[in-house]
């Protein structure tokens, strides 16, 4: 079985708490604080793995939980932090958040992507000792780690993508000019997962996708062919496969025209891929036959590539155009991650507000795991990220809770990392 797109659900480790504890030594009457650090959740990190081709192995788990930050010791000890947690894909994985389909990374290259950080861990209470304060008795919680359920989509990485009704003859193309060895039928659908070959031209190689036959329709998800145009989203250029002998009792220029519609139903930009016309099982086609859809393609001021897949006639040809045209062609296409936006953050805010705050020596420590989002996203350097802080403390009530607690002017507010004085 193949699969291109499943939905998991991440979750980075905690940062460890802060510890709280007082040095204790033989005949030293009172000590000072010496709790340690917390130690750094496990990041979740994705890595492109070229052994995997599917992500099949995404159906049967789809948890994944990154271990926890140890909490902070007695002794000025640190906690331990977690090594990241690794997540092995197919290179080609488009990784996007399943909420809002904002794409996080695209796991194309060959260096790590941190999709969800570990939390970092919360101070010991060895850190908040004052002239004023000398015997703190709270230290910080750990950040919580971040928390996602993303979508991953495969998205092939090809240089050119062979598309075509079933049974035109893609899968033998690709077999006789690369290593490729994929399922050869006589029957529709033969090929129920995309497969990539290699094909050398000289110094010169590029990487070709035999993409399952479309059918009419598959651009509204109706039969197989949908599933598998994402496929082409990144080819740079379509070799469309043509039976051009009508051997199934169609006719090549409809079959052309179909699969056109189906690229354009589907996106603009598949429509708009540059594409070599190949008319394939020339072998069992008669010259008229030929000279008419021949004729149709020069019509619309394209050349077309006479082909047999079965006797490999005219396919090193075909071949060669093809390395030609992709020297022209632009790189294959990376999907640039979006930010979280301001709106989106907004939204995180206005969902959930639980919260607790406690008062310890006139420090408030504010503990709200939706905050971490919000609080890896705002820089708070800049003046609109302070601003919209600001608002969501106190549209989620934090500051009436602040208020109610007796907080006074200059009193420090203390959530996870970051800290303020409380102003009116
Ligand atoms: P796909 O569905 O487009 O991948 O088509 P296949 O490569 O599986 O081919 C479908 C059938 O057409 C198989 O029986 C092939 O042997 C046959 N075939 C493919 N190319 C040619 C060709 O050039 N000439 C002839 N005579 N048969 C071909
Ligand atoms: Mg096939």
């Amino acid at each position: 079985m193949f699969a291109d797109k499943v939905n998991i659900s991440i979750k980075a480790g905690d940062g460890g708490n802060g510890a709280v504890s007082f040095h204790r030594e033989k005949y030293v009457a009172a000590g000072g604080p010496d709790g340690g650090d917390g130690g750094k959740g496990s990041d979740i990190v994705f890595v492109a793995d070229d052994s995997l081709s599917t992500l099949i192995d995404f159906r049967y788990k789809k948890k994944y939980i990154a271990p926890n930050g140890e909490p902070g010791g007695a002794k000025r000890c640190s906690g331990k932090s977690m090594e990241p947690t690794v997540i092995r894909v197919p290179r080609g994985t488009v990784v996007k958040d399943a909420k809002t389909g904002r794409i996080m990374a695209d796991i194309s290259g060959d260096e790590p992507v941190v999709i969800a950080r570990g939390g970092k861990g919360g101070w010991g209470n060895m850190h908040f000792a004052t002239p004023t304060r000398q015997i703190p008795r709270f230290s910080k919680p750990g950040f919580p780690g971040e928390k996602f359920e993303v979508t991953l989509e495969l998205k092939l990485l090809a240089d050119v993508g062979l598309v075509g009704f079933p049974n035109v003859g893609k899968s033998t193309l690709i077999s006789v000019v690369s290593a490729a060895k994929p399922k050869i039928a006589n029957y529709h659908f033969t090929t129920l997962s995309p497969v990539l070959g290699v094909v050398k031209r000289g110094e010169k190689s590029f990487v070709m996708a035999d993409i399952p036959g479309l059918i009419e329709g598959a651009s509204e998800g109706a039969g197989l062919g949908h599933e598998f145009l994402r496929h082409v989203e990144r080819c740079r250029l379509i070799i469309h496969v043509v039976d051009v002998s009508g051997i199934e009792g169609r006719d090549p220029i409809k079959d052309y025209e179909k699969i056109n519609a189906e690229l354009a139903n589907f996106s603009e930009d598949l429509s708009e891929l540059p594409q070599i016309v190949a008319a394939n099982k020339c072998d069992l086609a008669d010259e008229e036959q030929i000279t008419r859809f021949e004729e149709y393609i020069a019509g619309k001021g394209l050349k077309l590539f006479k082909i047999s897949a079965a006797t490999t006639e005219g396919t090193a040809e075909l071949m060669d155009e093809a390395c030609a045209e992709l020297d022209k062609l632009p790189p294959v296409k990376r999907f640039e991650p979006t930010p979280l936006s301001l709106a989106e953050l907004e939204q995180i805010a206005e969902e959930k507000r639980s919260f607790s705050i406690t008062n310890e020596d006139g420090v408030f420590i504010v503990t709200a795991d939706w905050l971490a989002p919000i609080l890896y996203n705002c820089n708070m350097e800049d003046y609109e990220s302070l601003q919209y802080f600001q608002r969501v403390l106190r549209q989620s009530g934090i500051i009436d809770e602040l208020e109610r607690m007796g907080i006074e002017e200059d009193d420090v507010v203390s959530i996870y990392d970051f800290e303020f004085n409380y102003v009116r």
